[in-house]
């Protein structure tokens, strides 16, 4: 599924690079090293589960291709209908994300970051694809073919990109039709009047059509209404769902305990941060550990471009161990960052197991 997505990485990182040079010049200061690694580390843990979770996704798209109600041939037109279809279905997907604690749980990973920046468009929740595509298995019922999808799917993912960003103002009357990095600013917004709006991923009229739409007008507040104070991916992906359980305990009953996963999240994100939190920011990190995790995730990258391109020939026990092996290596950048107890032991751990899997990856790949 994101054989697209792997060729457009370079071009990416060229994008990412400029805007970093443009922040430079124009000293706007939106980019910060813990933030910017948090981002890129998430986006690489997505990409890496992708690729173990996509063998059943395509899997359960072909067989509901099988039963499909009609045949649709693949042609320009229903490339065009089902990105229109795919951006309404996920203005739904995105807006349930939004309103229902266990979506929420998974969708807030996108939204910790208090900056706003090109990279925030990689951090994506690892549990994201299994979402979103449980919303899409309908199209291929309808006659859609997997191919088509594919590439519907990609071009909604491409699109997301350069919507992370400052350095684009209002387009005018592009604004009417198109979601815009200035529509997709306010949709990061934790200001009052800008929570809960502009879902939509490619056409913004469906926020106008069902009541959600609004303009950016005073500056945004990047982030959650409750800052997200850590640089640990790992636990950015869970720790929503750690509040839930939390909650349920307070509820009685099995079927009320049950309803707090549907519940509105409000009453759970809002507020300040509790004790306890606050040990998660992240303290200064010396320049010499800056530059030494600079270098440790250019290996690791890599090692993830090596896995994504080289996947198809590798045994099921490598992947999982290669993915594990990336999982925990972002995880102990972030342990590093934060100082953890034992943290330098665990990392020369992993620098002998790093040595041991390149080996082994460079004699199993074809
Ligand atoms: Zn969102
Ligand atoms: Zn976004």
């Amino acid at each position: 599924m994101n054989r697209y997505l792997i060729y457009a990485i370079p071009l990416f990182l060229f994008f990412v690079i400029f805007e970093m040079i443009a922040d430079t010049i124009t000293h706007k200061k939106i980019y910060k090293f813990e933030d910017t690694i948090t981002n890129i580390s998430l986006g690489i843990g997505q990409q890496v589960i992708e690729a173990l979770i996509k063998t059943l996704f395509s899997f359960l798209f072909l067989w509901v291709y099988k039963y499909s109600l009609f045949t649709i041939p693949d042609t320009i037109w229903t490339f065009l209908g089902v990105v229109l279809v795919s951006d309404f279905i996920f203005y739904w997907f995105h807006r349930l994300s939004h309103t229902v604690n266990f979506l929420w749980a998974i969708h807030i990973v996108h939204h910790q970051s208090r900056e706003f920046n090109l990279t925030v468009s990689l951090r994506q929740p690892w549990l994201h694809k299994i979402a979103v595509f449980s919303f899409y298995l309908v199209i291929p019922f309808f006659g859609i073919s997997p191919a088509i999808m594919v590439l519907a799917f990609a071009f909604q993912t491409f699109y997301q990109f350069w919507l992370h960003t400052r350095f684009i103002g209002k387009l005018g009357i592009l604004e009417n039709v198109l979601v815009t990095p200035s529509h997709h600013r306010v949709h990061h917004g934790a200001n009052d009047i800008y929570l809960d709006k502009n879902y939509g991923n490619t056409l913004i009229i469906w926020d106008k059509l069902f009541g959600t739409f609004r303009a950016e007008g005073e500056p945004v507040v990047f982030g959650i209404t409750r800052p997200f104070m850590s640089t640990n991916p790992v636990w950015a992906n869970i720790y929503f769902w750690k509040e839930i359980v939390r909650m349920t305990k307070t509820r009685k009953g099995f079927f009320n305990k049950l309803r707090t996963f549907f519940l509105r999240p409000a009453g759970i994100s809002a507020g300040k941060l509790k004790a306890g939190e606050e040990e998660n920011i992240t303290p200064a990190v010396p320049i010499w550990l800056n530059g030494y995790i600079i270098v440790q995730y250019l290996v690791i990258l890599a090692v993830a471009f090596f896995f994504l391109f080289k996947q198809d020939s590798l045994s099921f026990l490598l992947k999982i161990t290669a993915v594990l092996f990336i999982l925990w290596s972002i995880y102990s950048f972030s342990a590093l960052m934060q100082k953890k107890k034992n943290s330098i032991l665990w990392e020369l751990i992993r620098i002998v197991i790093l040595c041991l899997l390149v080996y082994v990856l460079l004699t199993a790949a074809k």
